[in-house]
């Protein structure tokens, strides 16, 4: 079959390897290379871990990725007030889980795409091609997407009141110290906490959660993130958070959280949405990848079962958001627990939405 991938992120790229490898003939655009790769990092949780199991490229994806086995909450007085042990859970950088599966791809073409308002091309700067001559158009152009926009009027795609400042470092003596172990860190009793976790190799992902009602919004530079983060952390005595402070901050990015309102449609005919395209969950939950996995195993499995695109589109459409729905509304509910609950009661409960 002929397919359009809009999109070479997560689910963009995994659905260019496992149909490359099918035998499909793949279009794939990104609108750059450089954003396609760029980002830190995420935890594989069990549900995203078997969807990549289902698909074969588990194998090429887990030399890449370092085995977290527990998560620690230390409260704004130092002290650890729960430890919760993980069962199947790894941490991976971007980069390196993009270039595993780039392997056995259909090569990307760099070119902002859209569907036209009629539907009828997929329109670019450099592109101009009538949709019909693809039997499938797979949207998987991220938060902001437009295949979303087509396929749902009166999508909104809405700020939330909390964002997170994130970097990578390296630091031998800070990774030394971290171990295999995630680490929360309650900077203030509520609204705001830092996460530290640690990849392969020696890189290391810090995290800010910041409730912007309290705490402000910076300047996105980096000499401004690098600020704002020392004036809400630098105070605290941890050695692993001064350890992070001391070590050279080169990367910073802001995550701001988002919510969809109004989609209903996941699928039509032969247009199919993908990872944040589809769903957007907001940080906590550390579903985005995850759910963008399991996006595209559902796809493949109805595929392989020989139906065309439009029998199975409504399917497709009604599971995924039935899960993914849950899912967003998990974040959701721990946004409220980290703005206006007590770290320490936030601490009890999973920080992460472990789904098998
Ligand atoms: C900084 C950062 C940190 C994150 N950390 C975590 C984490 O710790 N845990 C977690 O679970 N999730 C995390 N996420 C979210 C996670 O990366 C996404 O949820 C996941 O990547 C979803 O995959 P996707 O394919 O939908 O989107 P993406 O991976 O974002 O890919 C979308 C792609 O589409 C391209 N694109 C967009 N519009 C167009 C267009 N019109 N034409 C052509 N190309 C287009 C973009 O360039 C991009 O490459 C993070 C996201 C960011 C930005």
């Amino acid at each position: 079959m002929k397919f359009c991938i809009i999109g070479g992120g997560v689910s963009g790229g995994l659905l260019n390897r496992t149909l490359t490898e099918l035998g499909h003939d793949l279009t794939v655009f990104d609108k750059s290379s450089f954003q396609m790769r760029s980002g830190f990092g995420f935890l594989l949780l069990p549900n995203g871990i078997a969807g990549l199991k289902e698909l074969g490229v588990w194998k090429d994806v887990e030399p890449f990725c370092l085995r977290i086995r527990k998560v620690n909450y230390i409260n704004t007085s130092g002290d650890l007030t729960n430890q919760i042990d993980f069962e199947e859970v790894y941490s991976i950088s971007r980069f390196k889980f993009l270039e595993a599966l780039s392997k056995n791809s259909t090569q990307v073409v760099e070119d902002l795409v859209k569907l036209s308002k009629t539907g009828d091309f997929i329109v670019g700067d450099h592109t101009n091609i009538p949709s019909n001559s693809f039997d499938g158009i797979l949207g998987s152009d991220g938060v902001h997407s437009n295949t979303r926009a087509y396929l749902n009027n009166n999508a909104e795609n809405q700020e939330t009141a909390t964002y997170e400042v994130m970097g990578v470092v390296k630091s031998d003596f800070l990774y030394n110290m971290l171990g295999n172990e995630l680490h929360k860190y309650a900077i203030a009793d509520n609204g705001l906490s830092m996460g530290i976790l640690p990849l392969k190799d020696g890189e290391i992902i810090w995290y800010l959660q910041v409730n912007s009602i309290d705490h402000g919004v910076p300047n996105r530079d980096r000499e401004s993130l690098i600020k704002f983060l020392k004036e809400k952390v630098g105070d605290c005595e941890n050695p692993m958070i001064q350890a992070l402070l001391n070590s050279n901050i080169e990367t910073t990015y802001v995550w701001q959280g988002r919510t969809l309102k109004n989609v209903s449609c996941l699928a039509k005919e032969n247009i199919f949405l993908f990872g944040d395209a589809a769903h957007i969950f907001l940080p906590f939950t550390s579903q985005g990848t995850n759910s963008a996995i399991v996006d595209v195993a559902l796809f493949v499995q109805h595929l392989k079962s020989g139906k065309s695109l439009p029998e199975f589109a409504h399917q497709y459409s009604v599971e995924r958001l039935a899960e993914t729905n849950e899912l967003v509304q998990s974040g959701v509910n721990m946004m409220h627990d980290f703005c206006f609950t007590d770290f320490d009661e936030v601490a009890l409960k999973m920080p992460i939405t472990i789904l098998k």
